[in-house]
């Protein structure tokens, strides 16, 4: 038997709905599979756990975290606390302590869903989003001066190292050749900005030469937003820096229905540490709750997450039940249906048992 330690920690809002949804499927799917099993520990930590201890996670909560295999996060946020202190007191400690600089966000129509575009139908779109997830525009540099004075200045200083640049690009080819299509845009804004973003075009060439499968193009992000509106399907794979590819990667999701069916994995592609696997969506104070929380961006994580540890049939086998619930239109609010969380969750769960494959 495969024994794969999951770490989950559902956090703040409605992160302590789907993560629970979410650990019901995979339960169900090892169950189904046979040949793996799933120790899973929770940990209460976030802005409840602050509340009472000053902290949103225990000092030593990154050496605890070291010895699992993937750790499975819900969202932060809470109303009464600053945004600052709930993510980097919890999720970006997470992902800058083990260096997680890998963010893979995938895009697709699924069937039963909506996108806003009124061109696009199930099918249509098939993305799959590289933002770099350690440094850039996030990188936290840049400073304050004379300040209340009408002089007064602030800095905010895009951080790029020839090592950042060149392993996010690298992930991007390697996903990008592993794909059908075989189609990489590397976006950048290297008309504005002549520093950072004319060396990220340059590491792009020089990776690129290792890469001879993958046909790649350069887009300018601006551009690059208006193409994923006007001509959707002329994109596969993308590579984009911490800022861009957070933009880029929201509108992504409103382009497939909604937030709460975007899934994210932030990776240490080498493996050096345990990976990260979350919705995209936040806390969402205003359906916490109520129990009407999408979870399909969950169980999408969840797949991404089985697919890391190795558990490819399994991530399918998710998948597959997840398109088939939606297209039998079992949906949330927040894609047109009126299921709740846990009439989505069972459909999910059933699918799953009664899958012949
Ligand atoms: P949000 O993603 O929480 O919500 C945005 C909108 O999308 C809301 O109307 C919400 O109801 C809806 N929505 C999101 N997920 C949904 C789901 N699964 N099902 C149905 N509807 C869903 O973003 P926000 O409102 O800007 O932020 C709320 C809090 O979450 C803030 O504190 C913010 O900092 C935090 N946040 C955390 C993360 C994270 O933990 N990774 C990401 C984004 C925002
Ligand atoms: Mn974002």
């Amino acid at each position: 038997m495969r024994r794969h330690r999951i770490a989950a920690i559902p956090a703040d809002g409605i992160g302590k709905e789907v993560i629970p949804a979410g650990l019901e499927v995979l339960r169900a799917l090892a169950e189904r599979d046979g040949g793996f099993a799933l120790d899973v520990e929770d940990f209460p930590w976030g802005s409840d756990y602050y509340r009472a201890t000053g902290r949103m996670m225990p000092e030593d909560g990154l050496e605890t975290l070291k010895g699992f295999d993937a750790i499975f996060f819900g969202a932060v946020g809470d109303k009464d606390l600053p945004d600052d202190i709930t993510l980097w007191g919890l999720r970006l400690k997470i992902c800058q302590g083990f260096d997680q600089y890998a963010n893979i966000r995938p895009t697709r129509v699924l069937p039963g869903l909506t996108s806003p575009l009124r061109a696009v139908n199930p099918g249509d779109i098939d993305w799959v989003i590289v933002r770099e997830n350690s440094e850039g525009e996030y990188a936290g540099h840049g400073g304050r001066a004379h300040r209340g004075h009408p002089e007064e200045i602030a800095t905010e200083t895009a951080i790029f190292t020839r090592v950042g640049v060149t392993r996010i690009m690298r992930t991007a080819f390697r996903i990008a050749a592993s794909r059908p299509r075989k189609l990489l845009t590397v976006v950048t804004k290297s008309n504005a900005q002549r520093h950072g973003m004319v060396f990220w075009d340059e590491i792009a060439a020089e990776v690129a030469r290792d890469f001879p499968d993958v046909t790649w193009d350069k887009e300018l992000v601006d551009a690059m937003a208006a193409r994923m509106v006007r001509k959707p399907g002329s994109i596969d794979t993308v590579v984009a820096t911490n800022l861009h590819a957070d933009i880029l990667s929201d509108l992504a999701g409103a382009v497939a229905g909604s937030l709460g069916v975007a899934p994210t994995a932030n990776l240490d592609p080498e493996r050096r540490h345990p990976s990260m696997f979350e919705p995209i969506h936040g806390s969402a104070f205003d359906i916490a709750g109520k129990g009407i929380a999408n979870p399909v961006a969950t169980f999408w994580t969840a797949a991404m997450m089985l697919e890391h540890l190795g558990e490819a049939p399994a991530a399918r086998r998710l998948m597959t039940a997840v398109e088939q619930v939606c297209a039998d239109g079992v949906l949330t609010a927040d894609v047109g249906g009126k299921a709740m969380t846990a009439e989505v969750t069972a459909a999910v769960v059933a699918a799953i048992k009664g899958a012949n494959a």
